[in-house]
């Protein structure tokens, strides 16, 4: 890619906010609610994640799920397909298998090899395979070949757990939900939300913090974060917008400089992860399998 600007940087100078690398110094860390004491109180933790979710809407307000998908079921199989690979491997995957098997009902008399090749570059292909041939024929046979739109039915599906089915609820039916994965996980604990690590109890415990209209933004608005800046290895601390806000501040790199090389996607001046993002993406499409220059994670 060419010289782009990074957008976090973008969005600092344009709000005047103390956003960008400016927020993450030392001075204002000292400063921050919340950072640096282990004695606040639940209501300045709630006050301080509302703020957080606030502030992580202006710095993605075109926060959106990763898979491309065009209906329910696309959805549903490419959030199957996401487990242990990244959501941009699953939309290079993605077009030739639903190419391929438009329906539930094509897709479940899928000779198993033939699907196997096709999803191979996803990883765990064996598995996979089997969990869309079994989740197709429950489709077909148990729900007309239309995705289910609760919950109790989604989680009977075979390779369908409370994870996917609360991707698939919240942006296909529009049902709230936290969505729980590394990412997630990984940034409400270094904020302090929860010290939980079971999913279901991290889950539980975010729900109590924000209203039920939030839920679904607010996990988009924080995977964005956890995969653009706050890295698992290295997060970008010294280019991060709401470092003045985080007790964790100083984990990951705090150099202003340094840290911006470490942006990722579009904030890095690189493609996203989706071959077909939402019109008001800011930064530029992923190419199809086997282009070069892909970010990672
Ligand atoms: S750990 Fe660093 S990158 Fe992550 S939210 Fe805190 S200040 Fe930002």
């Amino acid at each position: 890619m060419g010289e782009q600007a990074p957008i976090g940087t973008r969005n600092a100078a344009k709000s005047g906010k103390s956003k960008g690398g400016a927020a993450a110094s030392g001075a204002r860390k000292r400063t921050a609610p919340g950072a640096g004491t282990r004695t606040e109180s639940r209501l300045a933790m709630v006050r301080r994640a509302r703020r957080i979710n606030r502030e992580l809407a202006d710095v993605y307000p075109y926060a959106h799920p990763e898979l491309d998908f065009r209906n329910p079921f696309e959805l549903l199989v490419a959030t199957v397909l996401s487990a242990q690979t990244t959501d941009l491997r699953v939309n290079q995957t993605t077009p030739a298998l639903f190419a391929a098997y438009p329906t539930p009902e094509e897709l479940a008399a899928a000779v198993p090899e033939e699907l196997e090749a096709i999803i191979r570059p996803t990883g765990f292909f064996r598995a996979k395979a089997r969990s869309l041939l079994g989740l197709s024929a429950a489709l077909r046979d148990d729900f007309g070949g239309e995705v289910p739109g609760r919950l109790e039915d989604l989680v009977k599906l075979p390779g369908v757990g409370r994870k996917t089915a609360f991707v698939v609820l919240g942006n296909a039916y529009g049902v709230p939900g936290i969505t729980v994965d590394t990412h997630f996980g990984r940034l409400v604990r270094r904020w302090k939300w929860t010290e939980q690590e079971d999913p279901e109890k991290v889950e539980a415990e975010i729900a109590e913090i924000f209203p039920k209209s939030e839920w679904t933004m607010l996990s988009h608005r924080v995977i964005f974060h956890g995969r653009r800046i706050c890295h698992a290895r290295k997060p970008a601390c010294g280019a991060c917008p709401i470092a003045h806000l985080c007790p964790s501040y100083g984990e990951g790199e705090t150099d202003p400089e340094k840290a911006k090389k470490l942006l990722k996607y579009e904030m890095g001046g690189q493609p996203g992860q989706r071959l077909n993002p939402p019109a008001d993406y800011p930064g530029t499409p992923a190419p199809p399998l086997g282009a070069s220059g892909q970010a990672s994670a």
